[in-house]
């Protein structure tokens, strides 16, 4: 579409508008003369029709006084001449008729008598009807020309007794002046029509005697119009002549009547016309500079945009544009900076898009591809002609676009989003890509997508082969649990055999130490302990007493209820000899049925009381469980370190020694070594 200038379609409306306007004005002010002079002329036809009116009238009732002062003269039978030469002059005609018609006397410089009875006369009939002067139309006269008469009755005894006469030839002058003098606008007409319609008086004298047949005449008093003559417009005024049947008849052209609107209207054109020219010429010059100054600053404008600017930068001559286009020159370094700045910003952000090593492609806000960097177009194998324009979903695998148009309006509403989709190669091969997407937001109603894809077919495989890898491991491992189970439980049974064999080889060290029957010490250990403990008790000079203890009789408890019953017996005595002595002390089989024990840090007397203490507890101890209903009984030897020998051997001689004494001097008793002088016994 071409563009309208604004400053042409300004000019063409302010000329339209002020045509439109003067026109209106000159039309208005026109149609409003027109009507002022139409009414003014209706005024001024009124007054010349009832001047003329008044001034007929007057005449006539002049010419009726002549003639009534006739009538009297008459009457009194002399008659001047003075009056009737007087009388001529305004009338052609003077005649005295009688009550019959017949005509008395006549007067006339020019007309002769032809007849001498006028009694069927209209104006003689009407005369006599009415008694009053009357003013007739027209008709032959009886010289037989047409004119007029204006009688007066002659009355006597209040009865008619003849008239009274004077006649007038119409179309004479004298009668015509009166008309003529009258001038009222250049086609102003004056006529005087009788009460049958035929021109008495006109100034046209061919008219005169005729019938007047341009327009039917309005019989009323007085009346003002406009009629169509000849197909021209006139003013018609027509009013009666009082006293008679006559009627004024005046007309005038209308457009002689508007001749001073038009001259108005003439005048007023050519005024707004000189007034139009001078207007558009004053706007017209001002604004064609203003439009070659905008053409001068549009043109240079474009050579801002083109590239450089011209060179001869013609200033204008006017202050305004002048600035204008200094300000150009400022706008124009800014903009040059601003472009260089922008250009480098650009080519920073296209080098950086471009190389950048994920795939970008920005979308319009019609959803189609609009830009699409380097490592994309290599990512997909399209060119960047064959991407350009394709809508988004075309490049996503045709499984998932629904969805992705989906997550699409969701990213809008959120203005961003991310998510793995893939995307569809040129080779139609699937290409797994970590997607991006950033709405953008051009204006208030544009929006564009930034959506980055990062290639994850590296990753992918990487993650494939890490499956796998762990896939495998998952298998050695489950192999390896296995391998392991296997190992724990050899190692279990191992374990186990250890354990046993630790266990059978503890008790072998404690059977080695140990009495089967009893579960006491045996001899070999209580040997070994003796010896170690004196070592001990030497170094911390501490009493080491030794308790040897033999049953009493028990050959015979053997022999009276049997071995098994005897083992019985020593595996009780056993138990209570261990349970009255401390943990630490050692309670040994010595022989077949002789313990021993040994105290340490226990001295002599303090070994005889726990001696006695056991011994106590034998004797009352019952043995009916065992089957053994009589009372068993133990003897027992004491000897002491240092008191009694510092060496084993020494010491576990003396003790026996004691129990020998103890034996010797009736059992069941304990005795403390002594030296065979001072053998003590209790
Ligand atoms: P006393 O000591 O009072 O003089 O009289 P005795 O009958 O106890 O005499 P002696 O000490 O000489 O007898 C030891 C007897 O003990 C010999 C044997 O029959 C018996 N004897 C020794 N070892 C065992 C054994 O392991 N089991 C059983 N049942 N008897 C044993
Ligand atoms: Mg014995
Ligand atoms: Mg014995």
């Amino acid at each position: 579409m071409k563009k309208v200038s604004l400053i042409r379609l300004t000019i063409v409306i302010i000329v339209v508008g002020i045509s439109i306007i003067g026109s209106l004005v000159v039309y208005l002010s026109f149609s409003q003369s027109k009507k002022h002079a139409l009414l003014q002329s209706y005024e001024h036809m009124e007054t010349i029709i009832d001047l003329i009116s008044q001034g007929i009238e007057n005449t006539l009732d002049e010419k009726l006084k002549l003639l009534a002062i006739l009538k009297e003269e008459l009457l009194q039978k002399g008659v001047h001449t003075a009056l009737i030469n007087s009388l001529l002059e305004d009338f052609d005609a003077i005649l005295y008729a009688d009550k019959e018609g017949n005509i008395i006397k006549y007067w006339s410089k020019s007309e002769k008598i032809k007849q001498t009875n006028i009694s069927y006369r209209e104006y003689f009939i009407r005369t006599k009807e009415t008694l009053r002067p009357y003013i007739s139309d027209s008709f032959k006269n009886i010289v037989g020309n047409y004119g007029v008469a204006l009688t007066v009755p002659i009355v006597k005894n209040n009865s008619f007794n003849g008239l009274v006469l004077g006649g007038i030839l119409i179309g004479e002058k004298r009668v015509n002046y009166l008309l003529s003098s009258i001038r009222f606008h250049r086609s102003g007409v004056i006529k005087i029509l009788d009460g049958k319609g035929i021109i008495l008086f006109s100034e046209d004298p061919t008219e005169i005697g005729k019938i007047w047949n341009k327009f039917p005449i309005d019989y009323s008093y007085r009346s003002i119009r406009i009629e169509k003559i000849n197909g021209k417009d006139y003013v018609v005024g027509t009013s009666i002549i009082p006293g008679t049947n006559w009627r004024i008849l005046a007309t005038v052209e209308k457009e002689d009547i508007l001749y001073h609107s038009y001259r108005s209207l003439r005048n007023i054109t050519i005024l707004s016309a000189i007034l139009l020219l001078t207007l558009f010429l004053v706007i017209i010059i001002p604004l064609r500079r203003l439009t070659t100054s905008i053409n001068l600053l549009r043109k240079t404008a474009m050579e801002y945009v083109l590239g450089d600017p011209p060179k001869n930068l013609s200033i204008s001559n006017y202050k305004e544009i002048g600035d204008i286009l200094n300000a150009f020159q400022e706008m124009r370094n800014t903009i040059k900076e601003r472009e260089k700045r922008l250009k480098e910003e650009q080519t920073y952000l296209e080098t950086l898009l471009l190389e950048m090593g994920e795939g970008v492609i920005v979308l319009d806000n019609s959803k189609r591809v609009k830009f699409a960097n380097k490592r994309f177009l290599e990512m997909t194998g399209y060119s960047e002609k064959e991407i350009r324009g394709i809508e988004l979903l075309e490049i996503f695998d045709p499984n998932e676009r629904e969805s992705i148009k989906n997550k699409l309006e969701e990213c809008i509403k959120n203005e961003e989003c991310k998510g793995r989709i893939s995307i569809i190669a040129k080779d139609k091969r699937l290409i797994p890509t970590l997607s991006s997407i950033k709405v953008l937001r051009v204006n208030e109603e544009a929006l564009e997508y930034l959506i980055v894809f990062s290639d994850l077919t590296e990753i992918e495989k990487k993650e494939k082969e890490l499956e796998d890898a762990l896939e495998e491991i998952k298998t050695l491992n489950e192999e390896l649990n296995r391998r392991s189970q296997q190992l724990e439980i050899a190692l279990a049974s191992l374990d186990m055999k250890l354990f046993e064999t630790e266990r059978a080889k503890e008790e072998a060290e404690k059977l080695a130490i140990t009495d089967s029957l009893t579960g006491l010490f045996n001899r070999r250990f209580l040997e070994e302990k003796l010896a170690n403990e004196l070592i001990r008790v030497k170094a911390f000079k501490n009493y080491l007493s030794i308790v040897m203890a033999d049953i009493d009789h028990f050959k015979r408890i053997n022999d009276t209820y049997g071995h098994k019953v005897g083992d019985e017996v020593l595996k009780m005595l056993g138990i209570i000899l261990k349970a009255n002595v401390r943990e630490e002390d050692v309670v040994a089989r010595y022989g077949g049925e002789e313990f021993v024990i040994l105290l340490h840090n226990v001295s002599k007397y303090d070994a005889y009381k726990i001696a006695e203490r056991i011994r106590i507890e034998v004797e009352e101890t019952s043995f009916k469980e065992i089957g053994v209903l009589e009372r068993i009984t133990i003897s027992f030897g004491i000897s002491c370190f240092p008191t009694d020998g510092e060496e084993a051997i020494d010491l576990l001689r003396k003790a026996d020694q004691a129990l020998y004494q103890a034996k010797s001097s009736g059992r069941n008793r304990v005795v403390i070594f002594t030296e065979p002088s001072e053998s003590i016994h209790f």
